[in-house]
């Protein structure tokens, strides 16, 4: 992982030196409260749940400790002023969360592919994952307002987003620069550029971030694309952006289903408690808003069924049953200032659809496309 990140930077890449400090979680140890890791300019440190299977382990390693590590680049070297002086006691934001965390996680991806650690349906299958997620948050939200006030509400709840819809920023514009150069130029080749003309002790002004952006590209559209998808509120149309490099999106609904998140697959089981948990990212679903449930609230029971991982078919089925407009009780665990409470909530079921979106090559790509996907997918000119 670390020689293919090393040959994807490039000149980019200074670091002698980089220790990754790895502390997998147990049931005894300190309390951790949360999993993830965190930059330094020569090291990381990455928390992971110990009870994880080894393979899980190594594949959230090379996707988290690679997002690390790409931050050296930005914002570690390349910054505006808000994170040059950052002032620890009283935070001033900068508005490009875009570039620093999008920009990162779109290389933690991008690097995979173009180096050969994942296969071209792996990478689109995670770029389809992310619009999926994207659709949890307020996609009208201009990105560069949300970062600047991202320590308050509303724009807090919307941080989450910098990892999805933020990395896929990166992507259009990726491709837009590389329609724009005929290939030749890419998001990480603005990105060098922009690290040549400042670097870790010169700082960019916030707001002209976008004006350095055209110089070191020599396109002005790159300012249109910015105005209207990162400073301004219209959607980014992803199909447009991948239809060019040969990639087509089709929509399908799923069967309306009960359940208390929106995608289902971000459930989780806990142990301990015996009771399903869900991702603290993932979007309620409209039954569980209507009866008050909270995402980091655990299900223990639906109509006095209990949870048994051993029988979790026999629970699934049951949700089947349900229909719209029933009465429904759930029995849940609520964390009450660090005390677990037991509760119910009663309400109508309300059966919801999932859209979900699949990318996939074209079957047919104009030769014009064709060359443009062999440029973005290999990074070569
Ligand atoms: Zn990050």
């Amino acid at each position: 992982m670390v020689v293919a990140q090393k040959k994807f930077l490039g000149d980019m890449n200074t670091n002698k030196k980089y220790a990754i400090m790895l502390y997998l979680s147990g049931g005894d140890g300190p309390k951790v409260k949360g999993f993830g890791a965190l930059e330094h300019h020569e090291s990381t440190s990455v928390v992971l749940p110990e009870g994880m299977p080894k393979d899980a382990i190594d594949n959230t390693i090379t996707d988290v400790v690679s997002h690390e590590f790409f931050h050296t680049v930005n914002p570690l070297k390349t910054h505006s002023e808000e994170i040059h002086y950052f002032d620890y006691a009283d935070p001033k934001m900068s508005q490009h969360l875009w570039m620093y965390e999008g920009g990162t996680e779109y290389f933690a991806n991008l690097f995979q592919i173009q180096e050969g650690l994942i296969n071209k349906d792996q990478f689109l299958e995670r770029m389809g994952e992310k619009i999926a997620n994207s659709k949890s948050y307020d996609d009208t939200m201009p990105f560069t307002v949300m970062s600047k006030n991202v320590l308050v509400e509303p724009y807090k709840d919307q941080y989450r987003n910098v990892y999805e819809k933020g990395a896929l920023l990166a992507m259009c514009l990726d491709i837009e620069l590389r329609k724009l150069s005929n290939g030749e130029m890419g998001y990480r080749d603005m990105i060098r550029k922009l690290s040549q003309r400042f670097g870790e002790n010169k700082p960019f002004k916030d707001d002209k971030l976008i004006d350095e952006l055209v110089t070191v590209t020599g396109y002005p559209q790159v300012k249109d694309f910015y105005n209207k998808y990162i400073a301004g509120n219209q959607p980014t149309p992803y199909a447009q952006y991948l239809s060019m490099v040969g990639v087509d999106i089709k929509k399908q609904e799923s069967q309306p289903l009960f359940w208390f998140i929106k995608n289902p697959n971000e459930t989780d089981f806990d142990q301990k408690t015996n009771a399903f948990t869900f991702d603290d990212h993932s979007a309620l679903s409209p039954f569980a808003k209507s009866i008050g449930f909270k995402i980091t609230d655990q299900v223990l029971a639906l109509d006095g069924r209990t949870v048994d991982i051993k029988k979790v078919q026999d629970f699934i089925g049951y949700t089947r049953t349900i229909k719209d407009g029933q009465d429904v009780t759930v029995t849940i665990l609520r964390d009450n200032a660090g005390k677990k409470e037991k509760m119910t909530l009663k309400g109508k079921a309300i059966l919801d659809k999932m859209t979900m979106e699949t990318l996939s090559f074209k079957a047919n790509p104009t030769p014009e496309e064709l060359k443009l996907q062999t440029q973005w997918l290999t990074g070569k000119k």
